[in-house]
């Protein structure tokens, strides 16, 4: 390439870099619900935008200030068909009704995201359930977890899918940052308490999976793999593919391209000892 196509070349690949950066920007302010508040977030988050409206600091508004070194997520939904994410976390400023609740997001009905608590502290979203005893699992979540709300247009629970897309967005974002797997550490409400929540992925085991495989997939779409094991399911299966010789035991989770499923056929059947 000539000298003056290489200047050529990299003044416009800089000037489309600005402009992306700019739109980007831009983009950020006309989402947020109050746009003085969109923060910059000191990581690079390829979702929605995330507004800062934190807490005010005091355990009457879940907001203890105990610090918080998270092992996982634990998402919840509202309970509140068609309120939204900014009335949700005024009812947990105000207190709600006495219990002293919060969460770290609260993901809204136009897949708007609120910050509410910072990672490192802890939020009081997975205590008692319900009516029931304190547990000792109960007593630790809220000093191991990350608590996401999600708002939801009807009582059957089921999140829409800019809610939804924002959501697995969101938290492929904070299993990545942290570490996290999310087969292994994101849980529901239901799964370290036994609370009903979030309904509509208890009653509808196949949709919680599907949301873990879509967190799943939004964090190899950056090119970065969490390595876990196979589904419950599957496990049996994949046991004897191994031991037979099948699969090397590895990606059990990933998607498998037309040469790798005749080989594994192949090797199945024993075409490759004949
Ligand atoms: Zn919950």
């Amino acid at each position: 390439m000539k000298t003056t196509y290489k200047w050529a070349a990299l003044t416009a690949g800089a000037g489309i870099l600005a402009a992306g950066a700019v739109g980007y920007l831009i983009e950020r302010k006309r989402s947020g619900e109050k746009t003085e508040n969109v923060i910059r977030l000191p990581w690079a988050f390829r979702g929605a935008a995330i507004t800062d409206n934190l807490l005010t600091p005091g355990a009457s508004h879940g907001r203890t200030g105990q610090k918080l070194s998270a092992k996982g997520v634990v998402i919840h939904y509202v309970a509140n068909p068609g309120s939204t994410a900014l009335a949700n976390r005024n009812y947990f400023e105000n207190g709600s009704d006495g219990n002293g609740t919060s969460c770290h997001y609260i993901v809204g009905l136009q897949g708007e995201i609120l910050r509410l608590i910072p990672e490192n502290e802890r939020a009081m979203h997975a205590g008692r359930a319900y009516g029931v005893a304190w547990t000792e699992q109960a007593k630790t979540n809220n000093a191991t977890y990350l608590g996401i709300e999600v708002c939801h247009p009807d009582k059957t629970g089921k999140f829409s899918a800019v809610t939804y897309k924002s959501l697995t967005d969101l938290t492929a974002d904070i299993c990545k940052r942290h570490g996290f797997s999310p087969y292994r550490d994101v849980q529901r409400h239901y799964d370290v308490t036994g609370k009903m929540c979030p309904l509509y992925y208890v009653n509808n085991p196949s949709a919680w999976e599907q949301i873990k495989s879509d967190i799943y997939n939004a964090i190899n779409a950056d090119g970065q793999v969490t390595e876990a094991g196979p589904s419950e399911w599957a496990k049996k299966a994949w046991e004897w593919a191994v031991a037979n010789g099948v699969t090397d035991g590895t990606r059990p989770r990933d998607r498998a391209t037309r040469e790798e499923c005749i080989s594994m056929i192949y090797r199945a059947i024993g075409a490759d000892n004949s």
